[in-house]
């Protein structure tokens, strides 16, 4: 195979981990964000069921209040009794008694009705603080992790990157511009195999002399595939030929499980 087209399978089979590495690098901000959205939603959990609890002791205030005014009347209207002269008046004081006394009754009721919702806001409160404080470890740990892993992948990327500049410095500049244009429509894969004399990515047939002229050695062109323009290579059955040399080969094999 032809020193130009080595290289370009080298150059493919660094350009298909960089296109992987670069979508894993890209997956972090999400994944950041999502463990963030679980922390605010806790915390979120945690100062509502506050504020409920404020707006119960508020209205708690309020009805003892209710009682302690409506017994006030009751009180008041009780003094007045020994001053009654007519039993018109009389029956009319008992009647305002009666209803302060139902009053103090509602205002009791709402009373207790909110002493247990009162509860009940304490149990959601410690429950949620709870959580609170496990989601909030968990997320630590979920983020140190994922810091750690995109460390991880990003020194693959430069280490990739460098490994493209040395594959680069070996090919010739109009050749890379080349393989780029080809790439770019092609999602990052300019090359393709011929595989059962038909091209390996579209698998359009190659013409019979193309592929004749493709297997002389010695051959100093370059082959495309007629349909999806790609670049076409082609490795001898290891039985009939020379074996590849074995980092395109590994190249090669690289780019077929992509
Ligand atoms: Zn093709």
């Amino acid at each position: 195979m032809q020193k130009v087209l080595q290289n370009l399978l080298k150059l493919q089979s660094v350009d298909v981990r960089l296109n992987d590495v670069r979508a894993r690098l890209a997956s972090y901000p999400k994944r950041l964000a999502e463990a963030d959205a679980r922390l605010a939603a806790a915390r979120g959990e945690v100062e509502q069921s506050k504020a409920a609890q404020l707006a119960t002791l508020r209205d708690r205030k309020k009805y003892e209040l209710d009682v302690e005014q409506w017994k006030g009347k009751v009180r008041k209207y009780k003094d007045q009794t020994s001053q009654i002269k007519t039993n018109e008046a009389y029956k009319a004081l008992q009647h305002e008694v009666q209803m302060a006394e139902e009053e103090i009754a509602k205002a009791e009721d709402r009373l207790l009705e909110q002493m247990v919702s009162s509860e009940e806001y304490d149990r959601r409160i410690k429950t949620s603080e709870k959580t609170l404080r496990e989601v909030e470890e968990s997320t630590r740990g979920d983020r140190a992790a994922l810091e750690s892993e995109r460390a991880g992948v990003e020194k693959e990327l430069s280490e990739l990157d460098a490994e493209r500049a040395r594959v680069v410095a070996e090919i010739p500049e109009d050749m890379i511009d080349h393989y780029e244009r080809i790439a770019k429509k092609h999602h990052g894969v300019a090359l393709a195999e011929v595989r059962s004399e038909a091209c390996g990515a579209c698998g359009v047939r190659i013409r019979p002399h193309v592929f004749q002229e493709m297997r002389r050695s010695g051959s100093e062109e370059l082959f495309h595939c007629e349909t999806c323009t790609r670049i076409l290579y082609y490795f001898e059955p290891a039985a009939t030929a020379a074996v590849p040399p074995a980092d395109t080969a590994a190249a090669a094999a690289h780019i077929r499980e992509h």
